[in-house]
């Protein structure tokens, strides 16, 4: 188990004061001139030794993500955009960050800013997240007042401001160029790419969107040193991380421990263990909604990071599991997730906008065994004719849980099929 002096998030359950002073004791905006003074370039390499990758999902490195925004101005301003739209169905990791350790975010803003020459931060929140935006932006608040953003931020001779923005509800705006478009005060719709966002991002400057945790990390990699960091984890998949589960574990958590644990012993440490024993576990989706769920068998020996969830053909995300027990109808879990994807979807592209309610639709009969089994092969194919098809990853999102469902449970569904047409049992209706 991680041991606590390497925890970095040290009061993610809101047990201590989140205040200034609090985070203060707590070794947060400790010696943050220092690590300005070090330089740009000193920052964003020892954030690419450290190992770090995007914490959103993608996984992307963070150093070098950095590493890829202007070095001198061509006259426009870059900016630093901060993704806290968290609203993938069981991902709640960011929330416990912003509501009960803030300030981890806004130094890393700051150190972040400064690594990739940023003027500005703007923090885009989920709508919903009131709490949290109160308590960021109190947060915000402190720092400026004690002077360590703004003006001559900690004094280093730099200027540095802190934006909150609040989002007004719509998954679609957690996507990167949907969420600068919605800032910029239009409708969330994503952007085609190229041009990437440090090119042409945020009102057409050189921009980089990263995820809450990303940045919140920042500051202890740089105080603590990348070596420190990397020394978690198996190669390319370096750190300590956040984690969820959710379901039906004894104890529903976020909790903070070392990249590459089983999930095994994640769940049985942290979450409790499964509800009926580890034997009653049907499924697993390891990441956030969009991830390829994980039949029981293939959970014993997974190894949480990117490559072991690749591996299984699945996905790392942002590492927010959502367990099932034997008491689960996992093909009406997917079907609504099928739902929410062609609720959430923009419209903008044809694959997205017509194939998600059909997916939707098919799974509607899947659930009740209403369907042929033949279109059990059309569905796989149309989510193929929308993967990879699309202008956003939405698209790709909505069709990865469906792959995953045929892949590990044709049988059943093929069953529900037959029982339906033999009337064995009366199937489970969609709501
Ligand atoms: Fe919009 Fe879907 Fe296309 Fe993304 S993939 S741009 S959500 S229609």
């Amino acid at each position: 188990m991680l041991a606590d002096q390497d925890r970095i998030f040290t009061n993610i359950y809101g047990m201590h004061d989140r205040s200034l002073a609090g985070a203060r004791k707590r070794g947060h905006w400790d010696g943050t001139a220092e690590l300005l003074a070090k330089g740009r370039d000193w920052i964003v390499s020892e954030v690419k030794t450290s190992g770090l990758r995007g914490r959103g999902g993608a996984g992307f490195p963070t150093g070098m993500k950095w590493s890829f925004m202007p070095k001198e101005s061509d006259g426009r301003p870059s900016y630093l955009v901060v993704n806290a739209d968290e609203s993938e169905p069981a991902t709640c990791k960011d929330r416990e960050i912003m509501r009960h350790d803030p300030h981890t975010l806004v130094e890393g803003c700051l150190v972040a800013g400064f690594g990739m020459g940023a003027i500005a931060a703007y923090i885009y929140i989920r709508g919903e997240f009131i709490r949290e935006r109160e308590a960021l932006q109190t947060a915000i608040d402190e720092a400026y007042d004690a002077g360590l953003i703004g003006k001559n931020a900690c004094g280093s001779g730099y200027d540095f401001d802190v934006y909150l923005h609040h989002g007004a509800g719509a998954y679609i705006c957690g996507e990167e160029t949907a969420l600068l478009e919605s800032l910029e005060g239009r409708k969330g719709m994503p952007r085609m790419k190229p041009p990437f966002p440090a090119n042409t991002g945020l009102y057409g400057c050189p921009t980089t969107v990263n995820n809450v945790e990303s940045i919140a990390v920042a500051p202890t990699i740089l105080r603590r040193g990348a070596s420190w960091f990397s020394s978690f984890g198996r190669p390319n998949n370096a750190g300590v991380k956040l984690f969820a589960m959710s379901g039906h574990v004894n104890t529903p958590c976020v909790v903070e421990e070392s990249m590459s644990i089983s999930m095994k012993e994640l769940i049985e440490k942290h979450g409790g263990g499964i509800r009926g024993g580890w034997k009653n576990l049907k499924a697993i989706i390891p990441g956030g909604a969009s991830c390829p769920i994980l039949p029981a068998d293939l959970c014993d020996t997974a190894i949480m990071d990117y490559d072991g969830m690749r591996e299984l053909k699945s996905s790392f995300g942002t590492a927010c599991m959502i367990v099932m027990d034997q008491n689960t109808d996992v093909i009406k879990a997917v079907w609504r997730l099928a739902k929410f994807f062609k609720h959430e979807s923009c419209g903008q592209c044809t694959p997205c906008r017509e194939g998600t309610g059909w997916m939707m639709r098919v799974m509607d009969r899947l659930v009740t065994g209403d369907a042929e089994p033949e279109e059990i092969d059309m569905l796989l194919d149309v989510t193929k004719q929308v993967e990879g098809h699309t202008i956003c990853a939405l698209g790709d999102a909505a069709a990865w849980p469906i792959q995953g469902l045929i892949r590990h449970y044709r049988n059943e569904i093929e069953d529900r099929i037959k029982a339906k047409r033999t009337g064995r049992v009366s199937a489970v209706a969609a709501e």
